[in-house]
């Protein structure tokens, strides 16, 4: 039988260690300060910054939400990132994506201050990872090594195949397995045969957001799976990239969806927030 890499477990163990973290940063006259922006009325980007917020809530983070009409001008949009930028008890900025058609995101990420930049997607914090100097990483991508480093499993020397090559989630996790040494292969929509490339994973982190494509036999026996997918089935279930039944007799651990990945995204989210409330302050 396989480990369940049980991302709301090991949320629950972070944000109670944190909890810790954040009370005697108070004490010291430092409440960390996440503020979301969130543009339109999109119902799946509403329920996330609304979870997020609860989230910050939980551990003592302040949180404050921004809500924008769908026709605000990309200048407002700017104008307020400038102004969470310059308010020190502002630690964290988090521009909720995709925004409405009309706004360009990538201009607005760059206007995010940099040591602010929690989701960790500012061209600053990518280049960064890039170049293995610190800076504050992507939530999804930590959170998978995180699920990794819950089981002690040693990357040094496996093969890490990664399926998707997204700056949200591919790329930056197949820098931070680089970085535990692991050796890495990038896959995407135009790779050759898919299945032969996964049978060599001794790692496999699978983020395409296509439902079930990877089989039970196209895993190696004793892989680890780590699911980042999260696709909506019609019959309204929520499942990941891998055929989590079938593939549970072959691996060795493997994440759930959803309870896996989804819940350590949101943690790690907190786990920057307070890292850069630090920084900020120079308690780091
Ligand atoms: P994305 O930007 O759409 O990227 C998908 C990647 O998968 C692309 O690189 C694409 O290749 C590749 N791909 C698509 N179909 C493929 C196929 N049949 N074979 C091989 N590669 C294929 O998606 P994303 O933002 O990275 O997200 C991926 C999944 O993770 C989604 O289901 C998303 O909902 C989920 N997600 C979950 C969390 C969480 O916290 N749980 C966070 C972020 C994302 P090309 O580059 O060639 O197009």
């Amino acid at each position: 039988m396989s480990t369940l890499l049980d991302g709301k477990a090991l949320a629950k163990q972070v944000r109670s260690q944190l909890k810790q973290e954040v009370d005697a940063l108070v004490e010291k006259g430092c409440t960390p300060g996440l503020d979301v922006i969130l543009v339109g009325e999109d119902p799946a980007s509403q329920i996330y910054v609304r979870n997020k917020h609860l989230a910050c809530e939980k551990v003592g983070i302040r949180s404050r939400i921004h809500k924008l009409p769908a026709d605000t001008p990309q200048q407002q949009l700017e104008d307020l990132l400038q102004s969470l930028n310059q308010d020190p008890q502002v630690h964290g900025i988090l521009l909720q994506l995709p925004l409405p058609k009309g706004l360009d995101a990538d201009a607005a990420l760059l206007k995010i201050d940099p040591t602010k930049d929690v989701d960790g997607l500012h061209p600053d914090n990518l280049g960064l990872l890039a170049a293995g100097r610190p800076g504050l990483r992507p939530c999804t991508p930590q959170g998978c090594i995180a699920l990794l480093d819950s089981i002690s499993y040693d990357l040094k020397g496996k093969h890490a195949v990664v399926l998707g090559r997204s700056i949200l989630v591919g790329k930056p996790v197949a820098l931070l397995l680089l970085e535990r040494h692991a050796t890495v292969t990038i896959c995407h929509s135009r790779t050759q045969d898919l299945p032969a490339v996964v049978r060599q994973a001794d790692v496999l982190i699978a983020a395409v957001g296509q439902p079930h494509l990877v089989k039970a036999d196209w895993l190696k026996p004793g892989a680890v799976v780590v699911d980042v997918g999260t696709n909506r089935l019609d019959d309204g279930r929520l499942v990941g990239d891998v055929d989590f039944e079938a593939a549970q007799s072959v691996v060795s651990a493997i994440s759930p969806v959803p309870g896996g990945v989804g819940p350590m995204t949101i943690t790690m989210l907190l786990v920057n927030t307070v890292a850069a409330a630090k920084k900020i302050n120079g308690l780091a």
